[in-house]
């Protein structure tokens, strides 16, 4: 389900007429690697491959291939931005409410249905964006276990303090 293409950001960035430097390329590596991070996170693995590089330079570098089309920003009701690098495919995302695990949805390529609105109210429609929100398969396991474990010990009384 998820697609994680290989990608060369040196190539990457020369394709888009972008300057080439060891910050960009680690911040692209970072984004292909773990898909849908914050950008906390990112700046935490960019840090973690390059070394001395600034949080703001890290942001600037996400808000800037956001503009240019390399990198995707989605962002989630109640919930710091998300980026990656899978783009222009208009695809889709479920997000777990508990845990925040947050995976790609295809959606169709060439005629995509959900860029037909009924009433598109003059609009010119180039994107639409859907998240499934609910509990992913881990937690829903875990919550599972939680209530066959309280069935089987019996009631837990609620313990204040
Ligand atoms: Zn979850
Ligand atoms: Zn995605």
């Amino acid at each position: 389900m998820t697609r994680r293409p290989k990608i060369d950001p040196e190539a990457l960035l020369r394709q888009h007429g972008l300057q080439v430097t060891a910050q960009r390329m680690a911040v692209l590596r970072a984004v292909a690697g773990a898909p849908h991070s914050t950008a906390d996170e990112i700046d935490t693995a960019v840090r973690a491959a390059i070394g001395a590089v600034s949080r703001q330079a890290v942001y600037d570098a996400l808000n800037f291939f956001t503009d240019e089309g390399l990198v995707r920003r989605i962002q989630p009701a109640g919930s710091p931005a998300r980026y990656e690098n899978r783009v222009g495919d208009n695809h889709h995302h479920l997000i777990c409410r508990i845990c925040n695990r947050t995976v790609d949805v295809d959606c169709a390529v060439g005629y995509t249905p959900c860029l037909t609105a009924q009433d598109p109210s003059g609009y010119e429609i180039d994107e639409a964006e859907v998240i499934y929100w609910g509990r992913c398969p881990r937690c829903l396991a875990a919550d599972r276990a939680r209530t066959k474990g309280r069935r089987t010990k019996g009631h837990e009384e609620d313990r204040h303090g």
